[in-house]
């Protein structure tokens, strides 16, 4: 399997190579066609002998990865493609010849033959494509479907959604989610070990063996927060029609704390914590499962602007800086009305959110929403 995974990645980079050459003396760009063209060549040529021990097709669909991400690049998506090396690419996709036994936990694939994989979910619909992976030691089959699926309909109310520091969300109907800060529970731990690893006289075994120690926690800690993310993310789309955020540039709010020689950073210390703590709890990419979670189950997510959603009094209406004494606590100075202060944001938030709906104003989010029709299941070899 690594083997292949290697001829794909040399096959993706000969590619890349190849159309950055022409680029330069400028000559047209050449399409999947003309590549496969190529590739033949590539594959009887008798400096790359084991090029053609790789199936043939799983070669030509790193053509057809490079095409993608050229088209990316061409349509303002994504960075103009880059070389990649190993540990960047480990992976082949093969589009047709599988057999699934869904029921026994097991697959054929072209060449490889039966593998057994541990079976997370049943797997649903019409096989269209397989691509193994490799990942921290691991390897893993994702197969992707499809079926048809009845129109989804909305069901629940409506929720605000206050993003906070001491707690990951507040929703706007009181119901707290807690936060997990996995890497703040580890943050000793991988001092620890990086301590370890400076010790050691660089690349003798002992610092691989730390080094390896490090990187799986790293792993580890990315485990505990993506399971958190998509259990919160998908609680919340389950059960409610709209859900209202917070428009946060979060690359502003996380952009450098220090800031630049001529405006040094105000704040320095508290801000690094809290950048350090939005990064932890990943934030956008929360958002990012709410988003394409609503648009699967028939609801909506929309984005209002963030300004004074914490200093505005949900009773009357009164905005003051003096409305917020502490980081927890809201106090109007107009009313007296009293709330905690996340809860506050949440629901004007979502009041935020119906006047936007009311006024018929583009509720259209910067992220576009990106519905696959198809399904990817990914499981583990065992
Ligand atoms: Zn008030």
């Amino acid at each position: 399997m690594r083997q292949f995974a290697g001829a794909c990645r040399f096959v993706y980079n000969k590619a890349l190579a190849l159309q950055k050459a022409r680029r330069e003396v400028g000559e047209k760009h050449l399409g999947y066609a003309s590549l496969c063209k190529h590739l033949t060549e590539w594959r009887s040529s008798a400096e790359t002998p084991w090029l053609k021990e790789a199936h043939s097709q799983i070669v030509q669909q790193a053509l057809k990865d490079l095409e993608r991400a050229y088209r990316n690049f061409f349509e303002k998506r994504a960075a103009f493609p880059k070389f990649k090396k190993r540990g960047q690419y480990d992976r082949f996709r093969f589009p047709q010849g599988i057999t699934l036994d869904n029921s026994n936990g097991r697959i054929k694939l072209p060449k490889l033959g039966w593998m057994r994989y541990r079976k997370s979910r049943d797997v649903l619909g019409e096989v269209r494509n397989v691509t193994v992976s490799l990942s921290h030691c691991k390897w893993f089959v994702s197969i992707q479907t499809e079926r048809t699926v009845e129109h989804a309909v909305a069901q629940g109310a409506a929720v605000g959604i206050d993003v906070g520091v001491a707690r990951f969300v507040t929703l706007s109907n009181g119901r707290p989610l807690e936060a997990i800060n996995s890497f703040r529970k580890h943050e000793a731990r991988l001092r620890r070990y990086q301590r370890r690893t400076s010790r050691k006289v660089k690349f003798s075994n002992n610092w691989k063996k730390a080094q390896a120690k490090v990187k799986n926690l790293h792993y580890r800690i990315a485990n505990i927060r993506k399971d958190f993310l998509h259990k919160a993310s998908a609680a919340i789309s389950k059960n409610h029609a709209l859900v209202v955020v917070e428009d946060l540039k979060v690359r502003n709010m996380t952009a450098s704390a220090a800031g630049t020689s001529e405006a040094p950073g105000v704040n320095v210390r508290a801000k690094s914590g809290l950048n350090k703590a939005i990064l932890d709890q990943g934030w956008s990419e929360f958002r990012r499962q709410l988003e394409y979670k609503m648009a699967w189950k028939g609801g909506k997510l929309i984005a209002v602007p963030p300004q004074y959603t914490s200093q505005i009094c949900p009773r009357c209406g009164h905005t003051s800086k003096d409305n917020r004494k502490t980081q927890a606590k809201f106090e109007c100075v107009g009313c007296g009305f009293e709330e905690h202060a996340d809860l506050v944001g949440a629901i004007n938030i979502l009041e935020r959110g119906y006047r936007l709906l009311a006024r018929g104003e583009s509720v259209q989010s910067d992220h576009s929403v990106k519905q696959e029709p198809t399904e990817v299941t990914q499981a583990a070899f065992a």
